[in-house]
Protein backbone atom coordinates (compact mmCIF):
# COMPACT_ATOMS: atom_id res chain seq x y z
CA UNK A 1 0.00 0.00 0.00
CA UNK A 2 0.93 3.46 -0.73
CA UNK A 3 -0.44 6.75 0.27
CA UNK A 4 -0.27 10.18 -1.17
CA UNK A 5 -1.70 13.72 0.07
CA UNK A 6 -2.56 16.60 -1.82
CA UNK A 7 -1.42 19.53 0.62
CA UNK A 8 -2.22 21.80 -1.75
CA UNK A 9 -6.13 20.49 -1.48
CA UNK A 10 -6.32 19.96 2.40
CA UNK A 11 -8.46 22.50 3.75
CA UNK A 12 -7.22 21.52 7.17
CA UNK A 13 -10.33 19.58 7.73
CA UNK A 14 -8.90 16.92 10.36
CA UNK A 15 -11.08 14.30 9.37
CA UNK A 16 -8.23 12.14 8.63
CA UNK A 17 -6.51 12.56 11.66
CA UNK A 18 -9.64 11.91 13.66
CA UNK A 19 -9.72 8.13 11.63
CA UNK A 20 -5.59 7.67 11.64
CA UNK A 21 -3.82 9.77 13.98
CA UNK A 22 -1.00 6.95 13.42
CA UNK A 23 -0.30 7.37 9.78
CA UNK A 24 -1.73 11.51 9.54
CA UNK A 25 -0.90 14.37 11.21
CA UNK A 26 -1.64 18.24 10.72
CA UNK A 27 0.51 21.20 10.93
CA UNK A 28 1.10 23.23 13.96
CA UNK A 29 1.11 26.23 12.08
CA UNK A 30 -2.49 25.80 10.11
CA UNK A 31 -3.67 22.84 10.16
CA UNK A 32 -2.66 21.01 6.66
CA UNK A 33 -2.22 17.75 6.43
CA UNK A 34 1.28 15.58 6.96
CA UNK A 35 1.75 12.63 6.41
CA UNK A 36 3.46 10.59 9.07
CA UNK A 37 3.74 7.16 7.51
CA UNK A 38 3.46 6.47 3.58
CA UNK A 39 3.46 3.04 3.83
CA UNK A 40 1.76 1.56 6.39
CA UNK A 41 1.83 -2.38 6.39
CA UNK A 42 -0.99 -4.07 7.88
CA UNK A 43 -4.90 -4.50 6.68
CA UNK A 44 -5.94 -2.77 9.93
CA UNK A 45 -3.67 0.56 9.26
CA UNK A 46 -5.09 0.01 5.19
CA UNK A 47 -9.12 0.07 6.24
CA UNK A 48 -8.18 3.11 8.00
CA UNK A 49 -6.48 5.00 5.73
CA UNK A 50 -9.04 4.17 3.51
CA UNK A 51 -11.65 5.62 5.78
CA UNK A 52 -9.40 8.73 6.18
CA UNK A 53 -9.72 9.30 2.59
CA UNK A 54 -13.03 8.37 2.56
CA UNK A 55 -13.79 11.14 5.06
CA UNK A 56 -11.11 13.99 3.44
CA UNK A 57 -14.08 16.75 2.29
CA UNK A 58 -10.86 18.19 -0.29
CA UNK A 59 -10.58 14.98 -1.75
CA UNK A 60 -6.48 15.60 -1.02
CA UNK A 61 -5.66 11.44 -0.07
CA UNK A 62 -4.74 8.99 -2.23
CA UNK A 63 -4.59 5.09 -0.69
CA UNK A 64 -3.23 2.80 -3.23
CA UNK A 65 -3.43 -0.67 -2.61
S1 LIG B 1 -9.25 15.29 6.07
FE1 LIG B 1 -8.49 16.07 4.11
S2 LIG B 1 -8.78 18.26 4.23
FE2 LIG B 1 -8.91 17.47 6.33
S3 LIG B 1 -6.81 17.64 7.16
FE3 LIG B 1 -7.05 15.59 6.29
S4 LIG B 1 -6.28 15.78 4.19
FE4 LIG B 1 -6.70 17.84 4.91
Amino acid sequence: MHIEIDQDRCCAAGQCVLAADDIFDQRDEDGVVVLLDHVPDDADALARAREAAALCPALAIEVHA
